[in-house]
């Protein structure tokens, strides 16, 4: 422990937003006591993982990346949180990470870009890039990350390790800041599939707290998957087909789709949402969803408060200073669509889409049992692009907000291409998932 502190400490790659040291060190000595009594230890004991700074954990820090809550102190732990502390697991830190989970690349925070664990020049990924470096670098053994529309998958994929977005509901969302609440997933983000599994397991399970939380069963460590499971897997032709893809991942990802065929498997051409539709389907919801999630942040209950002339004042101007730019393009975004003369056009549409979405993947999923894909169509990009062209950001999520806007469990894996490939199942498949990521390795 005391080493990966000292290893997070000095890292050049701006994962830490703080260190949990005293608490760390503090739980670590109690588990050298129980080593040094004779006493067995759980499978999680003694291991140190990292926390995206999204997560309530009582008495730290929660700045959400933001200039807002950079002094806010969480009064409680979240769930999933505490079940991990429960099995004896050490917390080290609060990840760097996008602010408010708004982003694909980690430079939307107050604490410097995150930069990407194999090359610094290009962006770690997000929003959960400090999760994903940290453990891509080894300073942490697994990292809990937020994803609400690829922030656990596609920096999973830039940095080439697992990362898993469960079906939505399996881990309960009490104690995650909320984001966009009906695609907010809670996701452990590490270097083995066997890893995944156990954090996945303690985690799971329903919550009194969360209401949209479901029980599920464990998945057991013999998840081999047997010949008779998986006979056809499909891929989304227009996400291959297209001029928006690099070059370089269509053939990846072609070759890679000519291994599994190879394997027997067979594998079928699937119709789907164009991608432009997907985002812009995403990023409406998700809009409006967080200018309502945010709304309470005006510096009375919570937030960094900046005094006015009056109480209006005080509001915009605590909000005008503290929100990033690209947390106040959201806000309006997600005002104007959820505003009169605009919801019906705009929300209401976006909100059939999705239905339309969903019915689609359920068809589909009675001609396949998995889904393949790409993470992202393009690579890393260099540090400080992605602020220059916001759209190019959102578009860059094209293949990871479908799967999320479905609720479906899907994991990226750091093989195919060179940003990984996604293996996707049908909801509450989850077990499905990390099966055809066995088979695959
Ligand atoms: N990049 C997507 C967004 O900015 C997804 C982020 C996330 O999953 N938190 O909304």
């Amino acid at each position: 422990v005391q080493e990966r502190l000292d290893l997070l400490k000095s890292n050049t790659h701006n994962t830490v937003n703080s260190l949990l040291d005293t608490l760390a060190l503090d739980l670590a000595a109690k588990v050298d006591v129980k080593i040094a009594g004779g006493q067995e230890i759980g499978l999680l004991e003694g291991i140190p993982f990292g926390i995206k700074d999204v997560y309530m954990v009582q008495g730290t820090l929660t700045t959400a990346s933001s200039d807002l809550l950079k002094k806010y102190k969480s009064p409680y732990t979240a769930t999933a949180i505490q079940k991990l502390l429960d099995t004896g697991a050490i917390p080290l830190v609060k990840e760097n990470c996008d602010s408010f989970g708004h982003g694909s690349s980690s430079e939307n925070t107050i604490f410097g870009a995150v930069k990407n664990a194999i090359n610094t020049d290009l962006v770690s990924g997000g929003s959960s890039g400090g999760s994903a470096v940290n453990v891509a670098k080894d300073f942490t053994v697994f990292s809990i990350g937020g994803d609400t529309g690829g922030s656990v998958r596609q920096p999973a994929g830039y940095n080439k390790i697992y990362g898993l977005k469960p079906t939505y509901g399996r881990i309960s969302r009490f104690g995650l800041m909320a984001y966009a609440s009906s695609t907010d997933c809670v996701g452990p983000i590490a270097k083995s599939i066997e890893d995944i599994r156990i954090v996945l397991n303690v985690m799971s399970g329903k919550d009194i707290k969360d209401q949209t939380t479901y029980q599920s069963k464990a998945i057991s460590e013999q998840n081999i998957l047997n010949a008779d499971e998986i006979k056809t897997v499909g891929y989304f032709k227009n996400f291959i087909e297209t001029d928006a893809i690099d070059a370089k991942v269509k053939a990846d990802f072609l070759s890679a789709i000519g291994k599994i065929k190879a394997k027997g498997i067979e594998v079928k051409e699937l119709d789907f949402f164009e991608s432009d539709t997907l985002v812009s389907t995403y990023y409406t919801l998700a809009m409006a969803e967080t200018a309502s999630n945010l709304s309470r942040l005006d510096g009375t209950n919570y937030g960094n408060r900046i005094e006015g002339v009056n109480l209006k004042d005080t509001y915009s101007i605590t909000r005008s200073e503290n929100f990033s730019e690209e947390t106040k393009r959201r806000i309006v975004g997600g005002n104007q669509v959820l505003s009169q003369g605009f919801s019906d056009e705009i929300y209401l549409k976006g909100l059939n889409l999705r239905d339309q979405i969903s019915e689609n993947f359920e068809k589909d999923f009675k001609e396949v049992d998995i889904i393949l894909s790409p993470v992202t169509p393009n690579s890393p990009p260099k540090i400080g692009d992605s602020l220059k062209d916001p759209l190019a950001m959102y578009l860059s999520d094209a293949y990871t907000v479908g799967f999320s806007l479905g609720q479906l469990p899907t994991l990226t894996v750091p093989q195919g291409t060179e940003t990984g490939l996604q293996i996707t199942a049908a909801k509450n498949n989850d077990e499905l998932v990390l099966k055809f990521a066995n088979f695959l390795k």
